[in-house]
This record gives C-alpha cells, sequence and structure tokens, in this order.
C-alpha cells in the first residue's frame, strides 16, 4: 500500500528523528511553529510530530511560505542573514515567557549558538540575550499598568519566574524597581486618585 502522500508516515517520522540522509530528495518536511522547512537529514532538534507538513519539494514548500533551514539548506542556497533572523525575532516576540537562552534558540531556529550570536549582533547590532531581555522588559512594563497583576505574574509571564531576579533585571534596564515603576506611571497617568 502506498502511504498518504502528504502525511508523515512512521518510515517518515524515523527519518526524520535518525537524521537519514537516504531520505533527502524524497521529501522535505515543514515545522508548523517555526516556519521553517528542512531535509530529512537535518541535526535540528526533532519538532513535534503534530506540527509537520511533508512536501515533495522544496519549491512546494517555498509556494506554502515556510522558509529554507538555515542549518541543511534544503533549497541548495543560504537563507539570507536578515530572513532567518526575522524568523529568530518572531519566535521571540511570540514566546516571551518560553525558555529563551541562546542555546533554546539556536536549536528551535536551527543554526549552532555560536552562528546564531555572531549573525544576531552583526546584523541587529545587540546579542539575542541583550534583544530577549529588552522585549521582555517592554511588555513588562506594559504588563505592570494593569494592577490587577502582582509583580511576581508580570515576571512569570514576561519568562522571568524568580522574582528577586525580575526585579534586578528590570531595575537595571529602567533604573526603577517594578513596583515603584507602577507608581511612577500610574501617577503620571492621574487616573488613579492618590
Ligand atoms: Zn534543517
Amino acid at each position: 500500500m502506498l502511504p498518504d502522500e502528504d502525511h508523515v508516515t512512521d518510515d517518515r517520522w524515523q527519518a526524520i528523528l535518525t537524521n537519514d540522509a537516504a531520505q533527502d530528495g524524497q521529501f522535505w518536511y515543514a515545522v508548523k511553529t517555526t516556519g521553517i522547512f528542512c531535509r530529512p537529514s537535518c541535526k535540528s532538534r526533532p519538532p513535534n510530530r503534530d506540527n509537520i507538513r511533508i512536501f515533495h519539494t522544496a519549491e512546494q514548500a517555498l509556494a506554502a511560505r515556510f522558509r529554507p533551514c538555515k542549518r541543511c539548506k534544503p533549497t541548495g542556497e543560504r537563507l539570507p542573514d536578515e530572513e532567518w533572523l526575522a524568523v529568530v525575532t518572531e519566535y521571540i516576540d511570540r514566546n516571551l515567557d518560553k525558555d529563551l537562552t541562546l542555546s533554546a534558540l539556536a536549536s528551535v531556529c536551527h543554526g549552532s549558538p555560536y552562528h546564531l550570536h555572531r549573525t544576531f549582533r552583526k546584523v541587529k547590532g545587540v546579542t539575542p540575550v541583550e534583544y530577549v531581555q529588552g522585549k521582555r522588559m517592554e511588555k513588562a512594563r506594559k504588563l505592570l499598568a494593569d494592577p490587577k497583576l502582582t509583580v511576581a505574574e508580570v515576571g512569570r509571564s514576561v519568562g522571568l519566574p524568580n522574582p528577586p531576579y525580575f526585579i534586578t533585571l528590570f531595575k537595571q534596564r529602567t533604573g526603577l524597581t517594578p513596583a515603584r515603576y507602577r507608581e511612577t506611571n500610574t501617577n503620571v497617568q492621574g487616573g488613579v486618585s492618590p
């Protein structure tokens, strides 16, 4: 029996898990959560099976708006740095509460930590970790405007579940503790009576 053409069959799943180079050219797989597609032999972390889409040519994957993986170069061409970093920053912006260490990011976005760090700094002028912290603080400032959220809850929502650590980082970046920032912000808005 022929397998369903676009289905993640057990054979294909096995090929992805074992980075089976013999399957390269037979199919390509895209990961819906990252928007990236790969050759079966790609050494990146195996995705969740439910998030995979199978393609028979790299062109089909491109036509479906997936971007080629930086690591296994499924189209045989290099993905421009800017496009790759767009994938990385989109992922960061959507997952601020998740693990966003350099190695986690590199793994999700299919590149080595070293290469990600270097490319990011070259193109964006900041390191990935600095970028992540900046985005986290930006979101924290927005969330602190909501008086129903505790400081600890705000920290958790931006991936910093350890309150002392969150407070220290916040103060480093803004010069104020989250509580003080909230007070100041509330006074400026004038919406709350003293
Ligand atoms: Zn890949």
